[in-house]
């Protein structure tokens, strides 16, 4: 018997539950820890709450969930409820597949004004993950200002863009919502350091843009190269300039009749962050693309911002005692393997890129390089040993089948037409299990 621990019970975490299920049968035992009482990581508090259809993926982790060989441990902490060491004296392999939580930084002046925000923190607030929820957000101002153009700057955009009535099936919280009603946001500036041959953004969620209702996004048509230059993109990176062609061509009149304008601001490096106690204006260099790079130019201007959101990539948190690369903001690893019977997976592994889809080669992989390591195991005590550990320190566990009474109750507590009204709150989750 083989017994594995994996902590976060995000989609890198279950498709490698998967993948050892798929591997031994049942002759593995995993056992997925989160420090959240609910599954699913960044489906359920990353993902877009006006993307369900991505969110459905979950349906797939509840397969492996609820397996004989698979448990959910949920509320438990590692590093502080059990150690990494500890860990590893129970299972044959210990995967970290925490993901990236905390927002990368750009360092820049002013970034501590209030109504500045990293992405982490204000999708995570919006999706009511229990760290973020306090965030209060002040969205009364006219001017946004989102710093990066990947999907997060998308996603961002467009939350703050949308009606009332576009949220409607999508599991927003309710918090989140009452802000969004009180929005004076007349102008949302995406800021782009790069320009449209370099946006990490993917066409089906830049085409988004054009479906709004009160919003219409704007391109400077100087901004775009020669239409022959895109001939050398690759497929959906090409699909993708194409869609801020046709933005570039909308017109003034029907910009004009929208409320909101989505601008994007290329070539456009932030420098520092103005403003008296809350932030005002973001100051701004000119940049021109040498060698791929963006350099600055010297010149200089302001765009006013009365809230920031800067979406420019996230980083793992370290574990004390686990190699961590401080310059990619990851566990230090050799395709997983950290040290023995400690692995990564994920975020965690390769830092935060590709869809949730890439994880699933991902954790599949990485089981091949554990049935390498540990052979057949059968040394190991595993979740009897774990449990053990558990009730000698009181540690109040939330099993899958809890989780599946919070569930329940989120649906039953849901707006009309949405699926469910998430729990922000950890000690209202727990009760909620009955
Ligand atoms: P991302 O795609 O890596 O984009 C980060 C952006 O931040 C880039 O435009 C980057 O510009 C910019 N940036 C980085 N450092 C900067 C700095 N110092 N100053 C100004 N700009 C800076 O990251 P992400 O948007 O956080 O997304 C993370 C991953 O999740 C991606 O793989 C994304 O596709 C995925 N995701 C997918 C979806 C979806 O499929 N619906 C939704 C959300 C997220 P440079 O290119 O110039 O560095």
């Amino acid at each position: 018997m083989r017994h594995i621990a994996i902590i976060g019970s995000g989609p890198a975490g279950y498709y490698t539950a998967e993948a050892a299920q798929k591997e031994w049968g049942d002759e593995v035992r995993v056992d997925v820890f989160d420090t959240l009482p609910v599954p699913y990581g960044l489906i359920r508090t990353g993902v877009a709450p006006d993307h369900q259809s991505i969110k459905k993926v979950a349906l797939r982790y509840e397969k492996t969930a609820l397996t004989e060989n698979v448990r959910f441990v949920g509320n438990v902490t590692v590093g502080e409820d059990i150690s990494i060491a500890e860990l590893q004296s129970l299972y044959d392999a210990v995967v970290l597949a925490t993901g990236a939580p905390q927002d990368r930084t750009l360092g820049l002046p002013g970034e501590d004004l209030a109504n500045v925000f990293g992405s982490a923190a204000f999708v995570g607030w919006y999706n009511g993950h229990p760290r973020f929820a306090d965030l209060a957000p002040d969205l009364t101002g006219k001017h946004a200002v989102v710093i990066g153009m990947g999907n997060v700057a998308l996603d961002i955009a467009r939350i703050l863009a949308k009606t009332e009535g576009e949220f409607a099936g999508a599991d927003i919280v309710a918090h989140a919502l009452d802000a969004l009603r009180t929005s004076g946001l007349e102008t949302i500036t995406i800021l782009g350091r790069r320009g449209p041959h370099q946006i990490m953004m993917t066409p089906k969620e830049l085409g988004e843009l054009a479906e709004l209702e009160r919003a219409s996004p704007h391109v400077d048509p100087d901004d775009l190269p020669e239409p022959e230059a895109d001939a050398i993109l690759e497929p959906g990176l090409r699909k993708s300039v194409a869609l801020l062609r046709t933005f570039a061509a909308i017109p003034e009149s029907e910009r004009a009749a929208k409320s909101v304008t989505i601008d994007f601001d290329m070539y456009a490096s932030p420098k520092a962050f103005r403003g008296d106690g809350q932030v005002a204006a973001v100051e701004v260099e000119r940049t021109r693309i040498e060698k791929g790079r963006a350099v600055g130019t010297g010149e200089t201007y302001v765009v006013p911002a009365d809230l920031v959101v800067s979406c420019i990539g996230y980083r793992t948190s370290p574990i004390p005692g686990v190699p961590f690369d401080e310059r990619q903001g990851r566990f230090a690893n050799e395709s997983g393997r950290i040290l023995p019977g400690l692995y990564c997976v994920g975020w965690a592994r390769r830092g935060p890129s590709g869809t949730i889809g890439t994880n699933r080669p991902d954790g599949y992989a990485l089981v091949e390089k554990i049935a390498e390591d540990i052979g057949p195991g059968g040394r190991k005590d595993g979740r009897k040993g774990f449990d053990a550990l558990a009730a000698e320190r009181g540690l109040d566990i939330v099993t899958f089948q809890d989780w599946k009474k919070i569930e329940e109750a989120e649906a039953a507590a849901a707006r009309a037409g949405a699926p469910r009204e998430k729990f922000v709150d950890i000690a209202a989750m727990i009760g909620a299990r009955g």
